[in-house]
């Protein structure tokens, strides 16, 4: 995108705005043998008696090494969700300003449109859940200020085509989010390669699916060095909590064990995509890029509550946006997906 001034895009309020100072913003060089009283902490020692470090340095170091990006393009959030609010309140001034979304999709883009009054255009995707660029451009105007992309798509489980991403990247105006949670499932490539040369681009991730941290509440947000700097003025100062950087610390210490998870899920997921399609009431496995698969049976009402009845939760996405009777399975153990196979063979 050229000509891209992030100033043209930001509220009014945002363009200016001052953070809030803490006491670990005003004085970081914390050395053994100094004496802290400057943040009304209590001096006992619980582990966590201290505040956590408002800027995650060693985190963001860790996941910079890791992602091959610099430090001063991340931002974490409690959670991607919370970095998408982020984002709604940088860009959209409420009750003016649009974003577009792309159904069927993840929900909270519309959640977070709503609590924060932005009107959320929807383009629905096309029957073979791409985007429709034509669709998206035509509904854009000055006052659409994010577009959502999804790749891959929950619940569709598809990647976008990289070459309609592209095409938005240049195209569209405004700031293109791609989220990118379930990448690391995914044959695609990410877009983080390619974040110098679309200065509208914002790319999020987590450590919720294949780094199996859902519990700890870490989403990434990676972005040109400026968009990073506004984000980082309005996140709320300790977002991020000490015992989930120490816990993600730890955890991408042991990439070897992530991969060889995310492996055989991948593995149990071709598996569990054959065995689906030979059970009478499955009509279509989808092809997946993802951690689950969506499924079109007979009845989506009807064998979503047989199977709770059996004590199997599965995600009834029936009344979704081109998703009629499918339901959605996140790939389990091997134990847990034969379980699956087993009770939809008895139905
Ligand atoms: C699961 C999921 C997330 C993860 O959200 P967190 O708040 O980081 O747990 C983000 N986007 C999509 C599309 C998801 O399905």
């Amino acid at each position: 995108m050229k000509n891209f001034n992030i100033n043209n895009l930001l509220r009014d309020n945002i363009r200016n705005i001052k953070p809030y100072s803490s006491a670990r913003d005003e004085y970081k060089d914390i050395t053994d043998g100094m004496l802290f009283i400057d943040a009304n902490e209590n001096p006992f020692n619980t582990n966590v008696n201290r505040y956590p470090d408002p800027q995650q340095v060693k985190l963001k170091r860790q996941l910079a090494d890791l992602k091959g990006v610099s430090e001063k393009n991340i931002l974490l959030g409690n959670g991607s969700d919370e970095v998408l609010d982020l984002i709604f309140r940088a860009f959209c001034e409420p009750n003016r300003d649009k974003i577009i979304t792309l159904p069927p999709t993840y929900g909270m883009y519309s959640v977070l449109a709503n609590i924060n009054a932005v009107e959320n255009v929807e383009i629905q995707l096309q029957s073979d859940f791409q985007p429709n660029i034509e669709s998206i451009l035509e509904a854009a105007n000055k006052q659409t200020k994010v577009l959502f992309l999804c790749s891959p798509n929950n619940p569709t489980a598809n990647s976008f085509e990289a070459n309609r991403i592209e095409e938005l990247l240049h195209k569209f105006k405004g700031i293109v989010v791609i989220d990118e949670a379930y990448i690391d499932f995914s044959k695609e490539e990410s877009w983080l390669k390619r974040l110098q040369e679309f200065p509208n681009l914002i790319v999020t991730q987590t450590l919720s699916k294949a780094y199996g941290l859902a519990g700890i509440r870490l989403g990434i947000c990676f972005a040109s060095e400026a968009i990073i700097s506004v984000l980082n003025k309005i996140k709320p100062p300790y977002n991020i909590n000490q015992l989930t950087q120490d816990k993600a610390s730890e955890r991408l210490n042991t990439m070897e064990t992530i991969k060889e998870e995310v492996s055989t899920i991948l593995s149990e997921r071709e598996l569990l995509a054959e065995k689906l399609k030979d059970i009478s009431l499955v009509e279509t496995v989808y092809l997946s890029d993802a951690n689950f698969l969506l499924v079109k049976v007979d009845d989506a009402n009807k064998r979503y509550a047989e199977l709770v009845k059996k004590g199997i939760v599965v995600r009834n996405r029936t009344t979704q946006a081109l998703c009629e009777n499918c339901l959605r399975f996140t790939v389990g153990t091997q134990v847990e997906n034969e379980k699956l196979i087993e009770v939809l063979n008895q139905l």
